[in-house]
């Protein structure tokens, strides 16, 4: 069986999207100025950021934008990879967990957001952030926007929040398959939509049958066409989704209801 998840299927996959009539938007485009039959890449960083700069190349190459959240962590954070990404003319975001890291105080989570969104600031004028799903806390980092307003730090989106799923189709390759986010903890969208996709060849496949507004979510550590490096990814996504599955999100959503929380 051919390989998923590499260079060379993610370009099939954006050549059959390309042949299908659909144009390319980067989210805060798509807020601003939304066209009718498009897609949207987001991308996030959530580790191995030279893998983020390799995916950037590759759809620079091909002459399409997209959007990379990126985490304050050190394993995404990287401000040399980040300048060069905007320079190839990709949108910036951040990919916040500040709730999560600050366990739960609002005020010390708004605080630790607005530093940290200064520092992405620094490197592109960012209008659009995402949340990074913290799987292993049992606080859910976009409860933030229960208590304060993103436009008040000039964000004008958070995809999560601010896009409707009965309009884009939402497909996000969690869990390296295209419907693991129905399983996800918090990688989820409500949406109308019912398609069920595993191989990215499927959606290749169906592509006469999408809708015109889709957003995909990719991440870029997860694509990649050299042997090892993809049997290593591969291996570590299988443990990993076991271990969410059977024990973490078991936990968490334990830690949830003890809390009195949804
Ligand atoms: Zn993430």
């Amino acid at each position: 069986m051919e390989r998923d998840f590499t260079l060379k299927i993610y370009e099939e996959l954006l050549d059959t999207l390309i042949n299908a009539g659909y144009s390319f938007q980067r989210v805060e485009d798509y807020m601003q100025d939304p066209l009718e039959k498009v897609v949207m890449l987001r991308h996030d960083v959530d580790l191995r950021s030279y893998a983020a700069l390799r995916l950037a190349k590759f759809e620079a190459s091909k002459g399409i934008q997209s959007t990379y959240y990126f985490r304050i962590v050190k394993q995404s954070y990287d401000p040399m990879i980040i300048h060069k990404i905007v320079t190839m003319g990709h949108e910036i975001g951040y990919h916040y967990e500040d709730l999560a890291v600050c366990a739960g105080d609002y005020q010390a989570a708004i605080q630790s957001f607005q530093k940290n969104l200064e520092l992405f600031r620094e490197f592109y004028p960012v209008k659009t952030i995402c949340m990074h799903g913290s799987s292993g806390s049992p606080y859910d980092n976009r409860d933030l926007w229960k208590k304060y307003d993103m436009q008040d730090y000039g964000i004008i989106c958070e995809p999560y929040l601010s896009i409707d799923y009965d309009k884009v189709l939402y497909l996000s390759d969690t869990g390296r398959r295209w419907n693991g986010f129905k399983m996800s903890l918090r990688d989820n969208v409500k949406t109308k939509y019912d398609f069920n996709f595993t191989r990215t060849w499927e959606i290749v496949d169906a592509v006469d049958k999408l809708p015109d507004q889709i957003l995909f979510t990719a991440h870029p550590e997860q694509w990649v066409d050299d042997f090892p490096e993809w049997l290593y990814v591969k291996g570590f996504s299988i443990l990993h989704s076991l271990y969410k599955v059977y024990y973490r999100n078991r936990k968490i959503k334990k830690e949830m209801n003890n809390s009195g929380k949804e």
